[in-house]
């Protein structure tokens, strides 16, 4: 399971993910990781199985966990290929074909929300 954890400033510093990898025995890989003044947002998947306590783990050290079990859809007959989702996606979800379409890659997808802001003709949005 996909995992979009944020550290804030006050703790970005601790060594987080080892003391939660030693608590819970999960091995966590991390899939994206980026840290500026207002604190860390790391991408990173565990197994479904192990997802509870690590979850638990992260949060009981004051990490926001949010799950990332709904992948983005995309309503291809509203889709004008217009480009804008492919300028705000941090993860490059998107990307223009040589025939001028544009692509989805579902499982680089963060749910962070932008492309769907974006979207000038609602052709994107969370499963349910
Ligand atoms: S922003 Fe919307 S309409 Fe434009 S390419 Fe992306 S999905 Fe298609
Ligand atoms: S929700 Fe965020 S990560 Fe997912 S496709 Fe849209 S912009 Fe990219």
């Amino acid at each position: 399971m996909k995992m979009l954890l944020h550290f804030n400033p006050q703790i970005i510093k601790k060594p987080l993910i080892a003391e939660v990898v030693l608590e819970t025995g999960v091995l966590v890989n991390i899939n994206k990781a980026t840290i500026d003044t207002a604190g860390g947002k790391l991408i990173i998947n565990v197994p479904d199985k192990d997802a509870k306590k690590v979850i638990k783990s992260f949060k009981s050290r004051g990490v926001d966990v949010v799950t990332l079990e709904k992948p983005i859809i995309m309503i291809d007959e509203e889709c004008v290929h217009c480009g804008a989702c492919i300028s705000v996606c941090p993860t490059n979800v998107f990307k223009y074909e040589a025939d001028g379409s544009v692509s989805v890659d579902y499982k680089e997808c963060i749910q962070c929300g932008a492309c769907i802001t974006a979207c000038p003709h609602n052709a994107l949005k969370l499963s349910e």
